[in-house]
């Protein structure tokens, strides 16, 4: 029997080939460890049957940032990928020595994040840096890098993008985030590489390092898919599960409030909640029972940030506060963006993960058909 003659040409990588309507696992040399093993950066390649954009998305960049991990473990699995217009390039794992050290950073203790374009002849972070730059970047038209706040520092979920990167904000819009973050450009990221080459790329920061937390690998699955629809990668939903389309607001401006003593540290507020100016939104207190000083916001705005340690240096960041200018707005748009979630019992939750051990129940899901 004769085979129905693909429509579009396979991708092609480094000796590798992906017939159009498959998917194929493929390992990029990078390097060697000093065990001598290989190092490796695993590209899962979905090619669709029919034509459309190339989507690079990127996990670990920083190697305790698993959230993003997460997100692209069950980004690949959505049912929705068998009928994928154009090729999805996801690399779940970028930084991959970072990982296995449970390491924001690499053994070198540089960072990756600092390294982009790389080079094929520099350090092993330098040579990883340069394998996205030259093998991914170019075949791609756009971008989506996932990342985390730092170990003890969870961020609301949220997009950063670049200044003046119109085309980038608008997929920033349509990710739908609680919030939007407007970054200056630094130099040596991923995102100015992407920048510099004319990549649209959004930064999707949610969670903190090393945990995964249900809340957060949501909204980033949600936000690719509804990327993808935007550009027609995927069809549109035939029911619209998103009832109101809600122009998300954008913040221009930020600021941590700091310990103003050193103590225990106790937070009164959660992510997502905005304050009032001079609210009382925790407190330090002297370890051996005197005083507690109360931390107060010296703006109004929506906490974006925050430190879950118990102790605080003075000095130390302690709540990280986005100010916009309509406050009500905002808020509009966080609780929309809660709502525009599917079902806890939706497909993609397939082993709900709760953040916080006293948060409200997560039900439990029967496991994923084999
Ligand atoms: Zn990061």
């Amino acid at each position: 029997m004769a085979a129905t003659k693909p429509k579009r040409a396979p991708f092609e990588i480094q000796g590798h080939s992906v017939v159009a309507g498959t998917r194929a696992l493929i390992n990029l040399p990078v390097g060697v460890f000093i065990n001598h093993a290989q190092v490796d950066l695993t590209l899962t390649v979905i090619h669709g049957r029919l034509p459309g954009p190339t989507m690079l998305v990127t996990g670990c960049i920083h190697g305790d940032e698993i959230n993003g991990t997460e997100i692209i473990r069950r980004l690949v699995k959505t049912g929705s990928m068998k009928r994928l217009r154009g090729t999805l390039l996801a690399v779940s794992i970028v930084n991959v020595p970072a990982f296995l050290n449970r390491s924001r950073y690499l053994p070198d203790r540089r960072d990756l994040n600092r390294l982009f374009p790389g080079s094929a002849t520099g350090s092993l972070g330098s040579r990883l840096a340069r394998v996205v730059t030259s093998e991914l970047v170019p075949r791609c038209d756009l971008v989506i890098d996932l990342h985390t706040g730092a170990i003890n520092r969870p961020n609301l979920p949220q997009i950063r993008v670049t200044t003046a990167d119109s085309s980038a904000l608008e997929l920033a819009r349509v990710f739908n985030a609680p919030v939007i973050v407007l970054a200056p450009q630094r130099p040596n990221t991923f995102r100015s590489l992407c920048y510099a080459e004319k990549k649209p790329i959004i930064l999707y920061e949610a969670g903190e390092a090393l945990r995964l937390d249900a809340n957060s690998i949501r909204h980033g699955v949600e936000g690719i898919l509804s990327v993808m629809r935007h550009i027609e990668m995927l069809s549109q939903r035939k029911t619209a599960a998103r009832k109101k389309k809600i122009d998300p607001i954008v913040c221009e401006k930020s600021y941590w409030e700091r310990a103003a003593i050193g103590g225990i540290f106790t937070p009164l507020l959660a992510l997502g909640k905005s304050v009032t100016k001079d609210e009382v939104i925790g407190f330090v207190a002297d370890p051996f029972g005197g005083n507690e000083t109360p931390v107060t916001a010296s703006r109004e705005g929506v906490l974006i940030g925050r430190t879950n340690e118990g102790l605080a240096d003075e000095g130390d960041g302690l709540f990280h506060i986005a100010v916009f200018s309509n406050l009500d707005q905002a808020r509009d748009q966080i609780a929309a963006s809660n709502q525009a979630l599917p079902d806890t019992n939706d497909e993609l939750d397939d082993h709900p993960v709760p953040y916080d051990p006293f948060m409200e129940e997560v039900e439990p899901t029967d496991p994923p058909e084999v």
